[in-house]
């Protein structure tokens, strides 16, 4: 999928497949540098960060392993709670394992905030976390984000793994819809 099978349902490209590319090449140059010699076990949060686990971890040279979780947020409309359920769970023990968070986007931050003290608490040897975005509500939440791709503005974006209503998630690009698309 492409701006051209969109019609006018494109607003605007925020960040194009080029921009990303380039991110992602300097992000996972970084993080080999900071695990060499390790073994790292990725940890993907269906399911917007698929697109963003495929194409980091082909960049990086260190030994990795993928594994994936779903979470669902309780929350008042667009807003989560922090309140979260856990609806895939890992199947990889993580005692004494060096832990990398993959997320497409933070928000409000309170479901990774709650993903790490959850993770934290099955004894891994560390827990950092790695998002392509990142929006200014994030700063509010005591949660230390190691890698960070781009700092947005606080936009609802769609493309790269990002679903409006699970549409637009293979576009290779991060870009926010027109204001018809929401409003039908
Ligand atoms: P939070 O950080 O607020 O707890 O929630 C983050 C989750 O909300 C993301 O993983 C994503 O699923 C969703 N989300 C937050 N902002 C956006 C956005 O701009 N576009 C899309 N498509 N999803 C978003
Ligand atoms: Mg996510
Ligand atoms: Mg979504």
């Amino acid at each position: 999928m492409d701006a051209s099978d969109m019609g006018d349902d494109l607003e605007k490209v925020l960040l194009s497949k080029e921009q990303i590319e380039a991110r992602l090449d300097e992000m996972a140059a970084e993080i080999d540098a900071d695990y060499a010699g390790k073994d790292l076990l990725l940890v993907g949060v269906l399911r917007g960060a698929v697109m963003v686990m495929a194409d980091l971890s082909r960049r990086m040279h260190t030994s990795i392993e993928m594994d994936w979780m779903a979470v669902s947020s309780y929350g008042s409309g667009t807003k989560s709670s922090g309140v979260v359920r856990i609806l895939k769970d890992l199947d990889t023990d993580l005692h004494g394992r060096h832990v990398l968070i993959v997320e497409d986007i933070i928000d409000s931050g309170l479901t990774l905030s709650w993903l790490v003290s959850n993770l934290r608490s099955r004894g891994p040897a560390s827990v950092e976390i790695a998002t392509l975005l990142r929006k200014p509500e994030a700063a509010k939440v005591e949660v230390d984000v190691r890698y960070v791709g781009f700092d947005i503005p606080p936009e609802f974006v769609i493309g790269y793994g990002l679903d409006f209503a699970e549409k637009y998630r293979h576009l290779p690009f991060v870009g926010t819809l027109a204001p018809h698309v929401y409003n039908g």
